[in-house]
């Protein structure tokens, strides 16, 4: 499978195997109308097996959700036929409205209109914590 198979747009490389559809989901690429191919288990001397989504389009990605789902993932950029920027990503230090806080008792509970804020306290265990309550977030 070639990068190059679309004329412009982004993709997404060296996702996890088996990840592409927790992404498409966060993403909202169901809502678009363009093309988007999601390649699964194409083999990848780096990780043995990945996942690639292709967009035909050059949408504003929002980076912090990817960087969150998955830090390893590569972003390039598409522009005639071309890989005109490629990006790596990392867990972003903070997360806002991404994940909810499964404490009951936390204020984001009871003030549904407050953001619900993450912070990143432990980088190496990829440790979220809800802002408000320090609730540990495990999974997304
Ligand atoms: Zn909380």
């Amino acid at each position: 499978m070639k990068i190059d198979s679309i004329q412009s747009g982004i993709v997404l490389d060296h996702i996890k195997a088996g990840k592409s559809m927790q992404i498409y989901k966060y993403l909202g690429l169901d809502d678009l109308d363009c093309s988007v191919a999601i390649i699964k288990n194409a083999s990848s001397s780096k990780m043995g097996k990945k996942d690639i989504i292709k967009i035909a389009d050059n949408m504003d990605l929002n980076l912090d959700v990817l960087g969150y789902i998955d830090p390893d993932i590569t972003v390039c950029y598409i522009r005639d036929g071309k890989i005109v920027e490629k990006k790596h990503l990392e867990l972003p230090e903070r997360i806002v409205n991404i994940v909810r806080c499964k404490n009951p008792r936390c204020i984001t509970s009871v003030e549904q209109d407050l953001e619900q804020v993450f912070k990143l306290t432990d980088r190496e265990n990829r440790i979220y914590r809800c802002a408000y309550c320090e609730s540990k977030k495990s999974e997304y």
